[in-house]
């Protein structure tokens, strides 16, 4: 019944005051999408944030979810969980993004204004392919292993944080 399932990795990203509380409960909300299965989470990383230092340091994760949403229907889910994250942030803290962006989708290419899969910028950014890596050892990606991908970019000041798994 339905559309198969398919594969789908998001990539959280967040540099609130606690940005691991936000990316924990980022998680727990991805599980509990329609549609939808959270298969794997990556451990947290953080990276020192760029520029001035008295801001706290950018927590990323991925998840692996796998789900008979659409693209555009993941996204349009992704994008509410931004919304109540930074609803909730707004009552105490003032303006905040939680970052979910959709990495790839099942082995599709996809090139529309609102949603490009496999998303642009993920083989230049280590936080992004070192969580990957960590739950998708044996992906390739444009036909490349994800260890050559990473060979080209800079660790970024990425540390992985042990006990931050959810
Ligand atoms: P970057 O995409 O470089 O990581 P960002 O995450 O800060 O930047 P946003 O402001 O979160 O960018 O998103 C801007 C728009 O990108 C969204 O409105 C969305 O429609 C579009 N978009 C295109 N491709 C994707 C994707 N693969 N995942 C999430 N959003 C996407
Ligand atoms: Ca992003
Ligand atoms: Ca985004």
């Amino acid at each position: 019944m339905g559309a198969p399932p398919q594969l789908a990795y998001i990539g959280l990203g967040s540099n609130l005051e606690s940005p691991i509380e936000q990316v924990r409960e980022a998680f727990n909300e991805l599980a509990m999408l329609p549609l939808s299965r959270l298969v794997a989470a990556s451990s947290l990383y953080a990276s020192r944030p760029v520029g001035p230092q008295d801001q706290p340091d950018f927590i990323n994760a991925v998840a692996a979810l796998e789900t008979r949403l659409s693209p555009l229907a993941l996204l349009d889910q992704l994008q509410a969980l931004e919304q109540l994250h930074r609803r909730r942030r707004q009552h105490h803290w003032g303006p905040r993004t939680l970052d979910l962006d959709l990495l790839l989708y099942a082995n599709e290419h996809i090139n529309s204004p609102r949603l490009r899969v496999p998303h642009p910028q993920m083989t230049a950014r280590a936080f992004v392919l070192l969580p990957l890596t960590e739950i998708a050892p044996s992906l390739d990606l444009f036909q490349q292993p994800l260890s050559t991908w990473l060979e080209q970019v800079e660790n970024q000041g990425l540390e992985r944080l042990s006990n931050a798994t959810i």
